[in-house]
């Protein structure tokens, strides 16, 4: 007998039949001669309508954490209500969890609170009693007893750490794709399936905006080894393995592209080139509690530079709020100038460690595109690059093409 974890995210729960369809799959998995805990999120729809509804009620300021989190944990306890029903209805026996009565302990960062703990006592005593455990996703409680949620898409989170804690023999990714592909196969047709990736690329390939998986989830999965697999929730066909570096995965240059919209640049122009500068304007961001991407500063002249960021454009007036309080300690004529209306295009692969002219690749197929790049960043590996946000799609099929990834 194994125990195995299963996770259906949003869409694949998203109308009553494809409650009953999962239903069905969970049901299959324990008939089969396996312990089952299948952790569900929101309905599809569901969490962006509740952000939606707390804006209309809060017009004026940002609605208190705390209550955001009271709010959206109630997408997930209704579906795995709905879920355990459906079991049920089916001739099983299965029983509904929130994250509290899980065990699953948090700090007390609301909305995007971290798992500090897990103890998983009553899904052990419930799956020794021959039970289904029903886990709702993407939420915890902090140890005084509130309410937190994950971060958006953080149903995968509560998927691969529950799989770590109960130690789990397989941990299933179930969505509405056959698993992860070179890129978003709603993209770029072209796209195909990666049978095998590491968990750094996937990493990379998720905090890069390919948001099959949450980004921290693939995090906790590598710091624990969870290997996990991606898959479709409406079909049997193979997925993708999620798990270490093996020997000849370096041999792949380029394993995927991704791609992120809705991007912003702030540009603080005529600084003061002295020490200090950064440190003022970068404090305020985080003060802020902004997140920002790529930095370029350019090469001074006459004791006098600029400054470029980037950051996700729903935080830019956030970020020129607290860089007006600041701009005239930064030099006498510095201004501020924001673009929104950007995005970002980046190929990702370990093999990248290894082998060079990757950025030559790329921006040669962007230039035959006639594509123009207004930034650029790299790391051991990755190559990002910020173009105009209504020239994305092409951007990301032109790479994909010149990595030899079309299907
Ligand atoms: P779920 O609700 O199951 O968590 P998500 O919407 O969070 O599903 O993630 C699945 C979606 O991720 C797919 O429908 C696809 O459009 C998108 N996606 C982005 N990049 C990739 C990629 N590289 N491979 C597969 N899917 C991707
Ligand atoms: N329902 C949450 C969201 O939409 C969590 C998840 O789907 O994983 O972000
Ligand atoms: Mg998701």
């Amino acid at each position: 007998m194994a125990l195995i974890v299963q996770k259906y995210g949003g869409t694949s729960v998203g109308t009553t039949e494809r409650i009953r369809n999962c239903a069905r799959r969970i049901l299959e998995t324990q008939r089969a001669g396996n312990q089952v805990v299948a952790v569900v999120s929101a309905m599809s729809g569901v969490t962006d309508n509740l952000i939606r509804l707390a804006s209309e009620v809060s017009p004026e300021q940002d609605p208190s954490e705390r209550e955001m989190d009271v709010l959206l944990a109630t997408g997930e306890q209704t579906t795995i209500a709905l879920t355990a029903m459906a079991i049920n209805a089916l001739g099983g026996k299965a029983v509904s969890l929130t994250g509290a009565q899980a065990g699953i302990s948090t700090d007390g960062v609301h909305t995007r609170a971290r798992i500090v703990n897990i103890t998983p006592d009553a899904v052990r005593k419930m799956l020794d009693e021959g039970n289904i455990v029903m886990l709702a996703g993407f939420q915890g409680e902090t140890a005084s007893g509130e309410i937190t949620t994950l971060g958006r898409g953080g149903s995968d989170l509560t998927a691969i750490a529950m799989a770590a804690a109960i130690k789990a023999d397989l941990c299933q990714i179930f969505t509405d794709v056959d698993g992860v592909y070179t890129c978003d196969p709603r993209v770029v047709k072209t796209a195909k399936k990666i049978p095998e990736i590491c968990y750094e690329e996937m990493l990379e390939m998720a905090s890069s905006g390919s948001k099959v998986m949450q980004n921290r989830s693939v995090e906790f999965a590598n710091k624990f080894g969870v290997r996990f697999e991606v898959r479709n929730s409406m079909n049997h066909n193979p997925g993708t393995l999620v798990k270490e570096e093996t020997p000849g995965m370096e041999s792949v240059v380029v394993r995927g592209v991704s791609l992120e919209r809705n991007q912003a640049k702030v540009t603080i122009d005529d600084v003061a080139d002295r020490p200090g500068i950064s440190a003022a304007i970068f404090d305020a961001i985080a003060h802020a509690n902004v997140m920002i991407d790529m930095i370029v500063q350019n090469v001074s002249f006459d004791g006098i530079t600029d400054i470029s960021f980037t950051l996700s454009a729903a935080d830019l007036p956030k970020a020129e709020t607290a860089l007006k309080k600041i701009l005239p300690e930064l030099g006498e004529k510095a201004q501020l100038r924001t673009t929104s209306g950007i995005a970002k295009v980046s190929v990702v692969g370990i093999g990248m460690r290894s082998h060079s002219g990757v950025a030559a690749t790329m921006f040669r197929a962007l230039a035959d595109a006639k594509i123009n790049i207004q930034m650029i960043s790299t790391s051991e590996i990755k190559t990002a690059v910020i173009v105009q946000e209504s020239e994305i799609e092409n951007a990301a099929r032109v790479v994909h093409t010149a990595f030899g990834l079309d299907a």
